[in-house]
């Protein structure tokens, strides 16, 4: 089966075709690329995009055609638990979730349009970032506020990045040989963005970003947690700061960027290991903050068998890898420095025999993941409407 899988931005459409048969992981990657500059002169918008995509796809595919699309959608609200397919209903109702995730939704309806536009019969399935997390307990996704908050406006935790914590569970639980229902571990997606699971039994029990995508770790551009009074101090202090400009401050001018002066993590370990005393001191925040979630979540999922490191820092930034373990003594882990060093692109353990806790490296795929979603959606019967 030939899978098309979207992931929509405001101005940019990324892509991947992957050949891939239905219930089976892997699958080869056909095509992929990115079209930016959408609502520029030459893209005016997503339909166009699509239209430039399926003559690239005739050219690139030799002829061979999509059999269902795999779309990437930021937020499902409360009422997407898993990937669903895109009928009418299901496109409006990802629309009326657009006030909770007003940034990423709208994107994603319009490359939903516009792929029905283009390939009318084609079978679309929505993945949720969110999807995951559904299995969150009460006491853990409420917020100890006021009732109304979440009735009139939703405001509970969500979390995100589910489409990786999902599948890098999945992948650790493989790697370890434990079935998945009896595998308890805590996930670090650690990227531009960063979030850290508590994966209980295999379905995610508590989650590091919450609302928003801007709680929990400290991140490239983004705070992580803060006092909530931080806002209000900083809205009645400065008379020229306005709701969208301090959403704008701690969501893009925070986090490492803010304190290192760079948001991407190989330069500040670079400036670190130059004597850059805060980059030092950015890279000690960060450390600090996970290991405080780590710690934590142990204790909530009763115990994890693993800790897993994935996303571009987790998978490739061994030294922050081995400062963030050289603090979790308490837990009993002990790193395999060879192994950490070690470069590779394969699920692999990196901590030492006599560890308390298995620390593993797995490579997310979001992509794969998508496609095998939409894949086993499809197979199992599911039409358009
Ligand atoms: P995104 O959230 O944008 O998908 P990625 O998962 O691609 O982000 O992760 C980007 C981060 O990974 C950046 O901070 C980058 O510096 C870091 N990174 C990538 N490769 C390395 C490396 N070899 N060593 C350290 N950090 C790395």
């Amino acid at each position: 089966m030939l899978v098309l899988v979207v992931n929509c931005g405001s101005s940019s459409l990324k892509y991947q075709v992957r050949e891939l048969e239905a219930g089976a992981d892997g699958g080869t990657v056909l095509a992929s690329g990115l079209i930016e500059n959408i609502g520029s002169s030459r893209i005016a918008d997503h339909t166009q995009a699509l239209e430039l995509l399926a003559e690239r796809l005739e050219a690139e595919l030799e002829g061979r055609t999509i059999d269902a699309a795999g779309h990437r959608v930021v937020h499902g609200g409360e009422r997407f638990s898993a990937p669903v397919l895109a009928t009418n209903e299901i496109i409006r109702d990802i629309e009326r979730l657009v006030p909770l995730a007003p940034l990423h939704n709208p994107a994603a309806v319009l490359g939903l349009r516009a792929v029905q536009k283009t390939w009318p019969h084609l079978p679309q399935i929505c993945v949720f970032d969110t999807a995951f997390h559904r299995t969150m307990p009460e006491h853990v996704w409420r917020y100890a506020v006021p009732e109304e908050f979440y009735e009139r406006w939703g405001i509970r935790r969500y979390g995100f990045h589910g489409t990786s914590h999902d599948w890098v569970t999945g992948q650790a639980a493989q790697f370890l040989g434990v079935p998945r229902e009896r595998f308890s571990c805590v996930v670090a997606h650690l990227g531009n963005g960063a979030s850290v699971t508590a994966v209980k039994d295999g379905a995610s029990y508590d989650t590091s970003m919450g609302y928003t995508p801007l709680a929990g770790l400290v991140m490239g551009t983004r705070t992580g947690d803060l006092d909530p009074s931080v806002v209000t101090a900083v809205l009645r202090r400065d008379p020229g700061m306005t709701p969208e400009r301090l959403d704008a401050v701690l969501n893009k001018e925070s986090g490492l960027r803010a304190i290192a002066g760079d948001h991407d993590m190989r330069a500040v370990q670079e400036a670190a290991d130059r004597g850059d005393e805060r980059a030092e001191l950015a890279l000690e925040m960060a450390a600090h903050r996970l290991v405080k979630y780590v710690g934590g979540y142990h204790v909530a999922v009763d115990g994890a068998q693993a800790l897993v490191f994935t996303a571009g820092i987790g998978e490739n930034a061994s030294a922050f890898r081995a400062r963030v373990c050289g603090r979790l003594g308490a837990l009993g882990v002990v790193l395999d420095d060879d192994a950490n060093a070690a470069r590779s692109r394969e699920v692999r353990r990196i901590s030492a025999p006599g560890s308390a806790l298995e620390v593993l490296v797995v490579p997310t795929d979001e992509e794969q993941a998508i496609a095998a979603a939409t894949a086993a959606l499809v197979a199992a019967g599911t039409s358009p409407a």
